[in-house]
C-alpha cells in the first residue's frame, strides 16, 4: 500500500522513500498535479494510483522540480499528462540522457546494482512536454499553482507554491533534517541561499522537502543559516589562498545542526569551493 500523508486540504506527499525522493500531489477542482515522478516507473505508478484515489480527480500535470534521476525516472507513467519543467531542466535532462544514460552505461549500471534489474527493466527516459523559464502558473478556473525557478541545488531547480493551502513543495532545494546534496557540478550556493529567502518570505504553513520528513519554514531557516555561514567561511578561506584540498581538511568549518555524512559534506565543499572561487575572483 503506497502511503500518502496529508499535508493540507489539497496537498499530499509521500516521504517514506518508496519513490526514493519525496513526491507530492495537489488537488484542483477537476484535476490533479503530481510533483516529481521518483526513481522508477513501478513506484511512480503506485504513487499515481494512490494520488488519484486520495484526490478523487485524474492527474493532468506532472511538475519536475529538477533533472536529477531520482526525481524523473517515473516520468513515463505520466506520458498522457503535461510534463512541466524549466528550460534549463529540459536541457540538463537531454545532456544527461545522451551522456550518462546510453544503453551501454545503463546496462553496466544495472549489472553493478542488481536491485535496479526489476525497477528499471521497462524504463523509458521521458522528457518534459511543457517548458518554461523563470516562472509559470498552472491556472484552472479560479485556482492556481505557482512554479518558480531559482537554480541553486542544480541549474534549473524550481519549487512549487500552492497559494490556497500556503504550502511550499521545495524539491531538492530543501533536504529536511539532513545534510543537503550539493554534488552537482552546476550547484550555486548563492542562488540556493536566495531560493531559501524566497521560500521563507512566502511564510508557508507546511513545507514538503525533496528528501526527509514534512516540515516547516523554520527548517528552511536552519538550512539557510548553515549555508550562509559556510559560504562566508569559504569566501574568507579563498581570499586567504586556501586550496580546495586544504578546505577539505579544515576542522573549523561551521557546525551543521544534524548528523553529517562526511562524503556528502565533501561533495558540497568541493562544488561550492569552485563556485565561490569564481565569484570571489570576479569581485
Ligand atoms: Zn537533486
Amino acid at each position: 500500500m503506497f502511503e500518502l500523508e496529508q499535508v493540507s486540504d489539497n496537498v499530499w506527499a509521500h516521504t517514506k522513500g518508496e519513490t526514493r525522493c519525496n513526491v507530492a500531489c495537489i488537488k484542483l477542482k477537476n484535476s490533479g498535479i503530481m510533483v516529481d515522478s521518483g526513481l522508477d516507473p513501478i513506484s511512480a505508478k503506485n504513487a499515481r494510483d494512490a494520488a488519484e484515489k486520495v484526490m478523487g480527480v485524474p492527474i493532468k500535470y506532472l511538475i519536475l522540480t529538477h533533472y536529477h534521476h531520482d526525481h524523473i525516472c517515473g516520468n513515463q507513467v505520466f506520458k498522457d499528462c503535461e510534463i512541466i519543467a524549466t528550460l534549463a531542466t529540459q536541457k540538463m535532462m537531454e545532456e544527461d540522457f545522451s551522456e550518462n544514460w546510453t544503453e551501454e552505461k545503463l546496462a553496466k549500471f544495472i549489472a553493478e546494482n542488481p536491485e535496479f534489474q526489476e525497477k528499471w527493466q521497462d524504463l523509458e527516459l521521458t522528457l518534459p512536454s511543457k517548458i518554461f523559464a523563470s516562472d509559470y502558473i498552472i491556472k484552472e478556473n479560479d485556482e492556481q499553482v505557482e512554479l518558480i525557478e531559482t537554480h541553486g541545488h542544480c541549474k534549473g531547480s524550481c519549487y512549487v507554491y500552492v497559494p490556497k493551502d500556503e504550502v511550499v513543495i521545495a524539491g531538492d532545494l530543501l533536504f529536511a533534517e539532513m545534510f543537503p546534496y550539493g554534488g552537482d557540478p552546476t550547484v550555486d550556493p548563492y542562488l540556493w541561499i536566495d531560493a531559501y529567502t524566497q521560500m521563507i518570505y512566502l511564510t508557508p504553513k507546511k513545507v514538503v522537502p525533496g528528501h526527509g520528513p514534512l516540515t516547516y519554514k523554520e527548517e528552511i531557516e536552519i538550512q539557510q543559516k548553515y549555508l550562509e555561514l559556510l559560504v562566508k567561511k569559504i569566501e574568507d578561506l579563498v581570499v586567504d589562498g586556501t586550496t580546495k584540498e586544504e578546505l577539505l581538511e579544515r576542522s573549523d568549518l561551521p557546525k551543521f545542526p544534524y548528523e553529517v555524512e562526511q562524503e556528502r559534506m565533501n561533495l558540497l565543499l568541493d562544488k561550492c569551493y569552485d563556485a565561490i572561487k569564481e565569484a570571489v575572483n570576479s569581485f
